[in-house]
């Protein structure tokens, strides 16, 4: 097992250097009329615009309908509207969450703090080394539907341990991810058999949490 961590900081040796740079493809949860996507750099479908991390000031200058963007630019971006200094009235679609083995996650509440400063529904994503898309959430917001036969979860000690066979830019096998979550076995209600996780949250977090209760 490799621990993310060893893989994120020295990325340069687990480089495929014979692999396609083809960049993965950002999927969003419905067509759109004006998706902006910042944060993590992703080929784009259509009415798509990828705008740089420093362009976030001008963000509200574009027609953005869809915001696709990292957990650290959607709180920018929250703070920012919420400061009033920036307002972004075209949105009106989605928030698409692109968290990551690399870009991290949500932190509890923020998905309600997104809900609340936006007023849109959020859909969560979970990306993995090379971009590709491991998971997505429907529009029954249930939990996230896992990309079987792109990639492999099992859990080791209550850890997430990821192998895909997508991501061939920076080929792991059986990565330590550093989250956590439950599998759930039921249909969802998108008629979608593909299996569910819910309750993604890093998992020293909660570790950590289980240790400080039991000190205290
Ligand atoms: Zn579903």
């Amino acid at each position: 097992m490799v621990p993310v961590r060893e893989v994120l900081d020295r990325r340069e040796q687990f480089l495929n250097p014979r692999a396609t740079k083809a960049m993965a493809m950002l999927r969003l949860p419905f067509a759109t009329t004006g998706c902006v996507l910042m944060g993590r750099k992703l080929r784009t479908p259509e009415r798509t615009t990828y705008v740089e991390e420093g362009l976030i000031g001008r963000l509200h200058l574009s027609e953005t309908r869809m915001l696709a963007a990292t957990p650290a630019v959607l709180r920018r971006i929250c703070a920012a509207v919420e400061a009033r200094t920036m307002a972004l009235p075209q949105l009106c679609e989605a928030i698409v969450a692109l968290q990551g083995v690399a870009e991290g996650m949500l932190f509890e509440g923020e998905r309600d703090m997104l809900w609340r400063c936006f007023g849109v529904p959020v859909y969560e994503q979970w990306l993995g080394l090379d971009g590709e898309l491991l998971a997505w959430e429907c529009g029954a917001h249930q939990g996230l539907h896992f990309q079987t036969g792109r990639a492999e979860l099992e859990e080791v000690a209550g850890e997430l341990v990821l192998t895909s066979w997508y991501g061939l830019r920076t080929p792991v096998l059986r990565l330590g991810t550093g989250f956590a979550a439950e599998a759930d076995p039921q249909v969802c209600r998108c008629g979608d058999d593909r299996p569910m996780v819910r309750g993604l949250r890093p998992y020293k977090l909660r570790e950590q949490r289980v240790l400080c209760a039991a000190a205290g």
